[in-house]
């Protein structure tokens, strides 16, 4: 096995920004600015001057427009100012992994890369603000944008968000996390109306939003399209005034999603912020010095004061302070499409891939012992990138796995692709999908009507397959889901109708499976979980998310050798979508929607009702195998030092993620079986090679979110530290004991 990239290798070295002004110098800049504007400008700044701009105003030094651009993975192609057309020619841009995989890589150093390429790729491009980090939480495996998320659990959203808005940031510019808040489901997202207790609120769906404010120190927000008991995320004061501002103490930037806003009135007095995609209202009635926008008018009425929209437009002018825009500081070069750009698309790509089952040792594949390769199903060879509406990108090249394998076997090995019969979508099924398209549209998203049809006409007979399966040294089964909107596919907008895969794919999987030809492996690739029916018959079995433009040589690599898989599941992976919470528990739907499984999200749901998962969170192999020995907590501080011994046991070169969890014998409340609160991931280890990792843990990892005093609060008493290689595959146990009274942490 050839030795696999480590993720220091591939760092881009970024040296600290060269812009980035203390928070006071900032806040002094734009108060600066503030004092030259009149109300009408202010009024101007508090809304888009086009789709992806705000306006620039020389007079008070804003000499440019300030620029935005989609996603959490690309520098998406710059839009037209009027509509969701990209400007042409369209630029191209490196495509990263998606976000549930750079969360299944579990290393907040990939993280850092990630965000480190998207800085550079923006700075290039003259981007001022990206629209990413997503951290919304996966509640449902049926939500359309869980490849756009980091996984189903608060703590390792939160740890990896943070080392990814801060490589962004590096650059002189803008990240901007979203969508605030319990934006969980797309179905109906723009005018759902959602209900969630405060101690699910605080403990699930808000830990990553404020790991982003308070250690990320994140420059932009963006709220969500739904409702939140009633009122439109947008214009919620509890959840802008009251949590964002005076309990995380964010400074930044709060801006709707587009088209999200409601009332400029409402809103502004509700602690809402700037208006995105004001479309027609600004592209018609919008004139500078006559200054029509309805904000204007309420503060000229009295309905809003003025103080309101000074605030509104400093929070602006800080963060363009903050990233030498406002000041034309020297900002930090860029640069885009390089080689090392797409080297840390693959490596990021391999290091999120998860060896769900290798049961007879099938991987890795001996590149040396094969001449025909039979390579199965349409995934094999479908490309990703330019697909996902606002998570899409446009790419120098995407590599296929078809191409990918061909890199490693060269032209002396025959490699046969066909696709995987299937069945035919009935009516029935399209009329399930009639859900709310127009988020989609005012997102930009064109309806890939023609992508990847369910039915496959030209597929061969299961007979003819296997005879050249029969006749291969190895067949490799490419399954899983796509994106677009067609079929039961992954997108912004809506939701998938269902758990299962596309008619017929599975039936065909389980009878490859059944024909024991040599070297037979499943490779899945899907964003969200999917409710495979064969994975008991497969012996080996890789799990991928979308990789995007390196893909297909990263899968190809890990296929090989090449590199030793070390990805862990960012979510649980249920049987059926009857076993999740929300099915049995919660309410899903298109109206109101009730989160009654409360904090029982993911592998808590599990745990508590002690259900059996496909596979259970955190769970992933290696090409060898790790012992993890001499756990223990030591008193460090303001807390304890938990420490683990890895061992590589077997005869490959290979990393293991070392996850540590929480549970509560002493508990006073209810409380999870286990909560996930600290992991890390060993550099590679040679066999016999041992590492021994810290965790650093304190009180606060021990709270919960008391409504009644409205505190974080630890009750003091005995923990119960789990550390294991999965949230199933806990290989050490060791307690510490919490004294004093009870511990409440203001500002959490
Ligand atoms: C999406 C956001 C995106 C925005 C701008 C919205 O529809 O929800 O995630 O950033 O469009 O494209």
């Amino acid at each position: 096995m050839k030795k696999t990239i480590l993720s220091g290798a591939v760092a881009l070295g970024a040296l600290a920004s060269f812009a980035m002004l203390s928070d006071e110098d900032a806040a002094r800049a734009a108060r600066a600015t503030l004092a030259k504007m009149t109300l009408e400008e202010k009024v101007l700044l508090t809304g888009g001057s086009g789709t992806m701009t705000l306006s620039a105003i020389p007079r008070v030094g804003i000499a440019k427009e300030w620029t935005m651009s989609d996603n959490s993975s690309t520098v998406r192609p710059q839009m037209n100012r009027w509509d969701w057309g990209y400007t042409s020619p369209k630029s191209e841009n490196t495509k990263l992994p998606s976000l549930s995989a750079l969360a299944s890589t579990w290393d907040p150093a990939m993280a850092r890369l990630h965000g480190e390429v998207l800085g550079a790729e923006m700075r290039d491009r003259g981007v001022d603000e990206l629209l990413g980090p997503g951290v919304n939480i996966a509640r449902t495996p049926l939500n359309g944008r869980n490849w756009e998320y980091l996984g189903e659990d608060p703590c390792l959203a939160a740890k990896m968000c943070v080392p990814m808005i801060k490589g962004i940031q590096s650059y002189d510019v803008a990240a901007t996390v979203k969508h605030f808040c319990l934006n969980d489901q797309e179905w109906n997202r723009n005018t759902v109306d959602t209900h969630c207790d405060l101690r699910t609120l605080h403990e699930i769906y808000l830990p990553a939003f404020r790991a982003a404010v308070q250690d990320g120190e994140v420059l932009c927000l963006m709220t969500s399209y739904n409702k939140i008991d009633g009122l439109w995320a947008s214009e919620n004061k509890y959840l802008q005034t009251g949590v964002l501002r005076d309990r995380w103490g964010f400074k930044g930037l709060v801006e709707t999603d587009w088209g999200g806003q409601h009332s400029d009135e409402f809103s502004a007095n509700n602690g809402g912020g700037i208006e995105m995609d004001r479309g027609d209202e600004i592209k018609h009635h919008y004139v500078p010095k006559t200054g029509k926008l309805p904000l204007l008018d309420a503060v000229k009425s009295g309905r809003v004061s003025e103080a309101t929209v000074d605030e509104m437009t400093l929070h602006l002018l800080y963060v363009m302070a903050k990233t030498g825009f406002l000041t034309d500081a020297p900002r930090k070069a860029g640069s885009r499409n390089t080689k090392e750009h797409q080297l840390a698309a693959r490596t990021i790509g391999e290091e999120s891939v998860v060896l769900a089952k290798n049961e007879k040792g099938v991987l890795p594949l001996d590149a040396k012992s094969l001449r025909k390769v039979l390579v199965l199903g349409k995934n094999a060879d479908n490309p990703q990138c330019g697909k996902g509406c606002s998570g899409e990108g446009n790419v120098p090249y995407e590599v296929s796995f078809i191409q990918g394998l061909g890199n490693i076997l060269g032209k002396d090995v025959e490699i046969v692709h066909k696709p995987l019969p299937k069945g035919e979508v009935k009516a029935s099924d399209s009329a399930e999908l009639a859900v709310d398209l127009s988020g989609v549209e005012r997102a930009g998203g064109h309806l890939d009507k023609d992508a990847g049809k369910a039915g496959d006409a030209n597929a061969p007979g299961l007979d003819e397959l296997k005879a050249l399966a029969l006749a291969s040294d190895a067949t490799i089964v490419f399954t899983g889901t796509e994106l677009g909107y067609d079929g039961n596919m992954e997108s912004e907008g809506r939701d998938r109708k269902n758990m299962l895969s596309d008619p017929g794919e599975d039936e065909s999987v389980a009878a490859v499976l059944s024909w024991n030809a040599k070297n037979t492996v499943v490779v899945s690739r899907a964003g969200t979980p999917v409710g495979y029916t064969w994975t008991d018959a497969a012996s080996t079995l890789l799990m991928s998310s979308y990789l995007g433009m390196e893909e297909g040589n990263a899968i190809a690599r890990v296929v090989f050798g090449e590199v030793n898989p070390s990805g862990k599941l960012c979510h649980t992976w249920p049987k059926r979508y009857e076993d999740t919470g929300v099915a049995q528990m919660g309410t899903y739907n298109g109206d109101e929607v009730v989160y009654n499984e409360r904090f029982y999200v993911g592998y808590r749901w599990f745990d508590h009702k002690k259900i059996e998962p496909m596979f259970p969170f955190g769970h992933g192999l290696s090409y060898t195998t790790f012992r993890v020995s001499d756990v223990e907590a030591k008193s460090a501080g303001p807390g304890w030092n938990v420490k683990a011994k890895v061992t590589n046991m077997g005869k490959a070169a290979g990393r293991e993620v070392v996850q540590l969890y929480v549970a509560y014998p002493d508990a006073k409340v209810e409380r999870c079986e286990k909560e996930l609160r600290g992991f890390v991931k060993t550099r590679l280890l040679k066999p016999g090679e041992s590492e021994t990792v810290e965790m650093f843990l304190s009180a606060r990892d021990f709270a919960y979110f008391d409504e009644l005093t409205h505190q974080f609060t630890a009750d003091p008493g005995r923990y119960e530290l789990l550390v294991g290689v999965s949230s199933r595959d806990i290989r050490g146990r060791c307690d510490v004991t919490l004294k004093g009274g009870r511990h409440t942490f203001p500002g959490m």
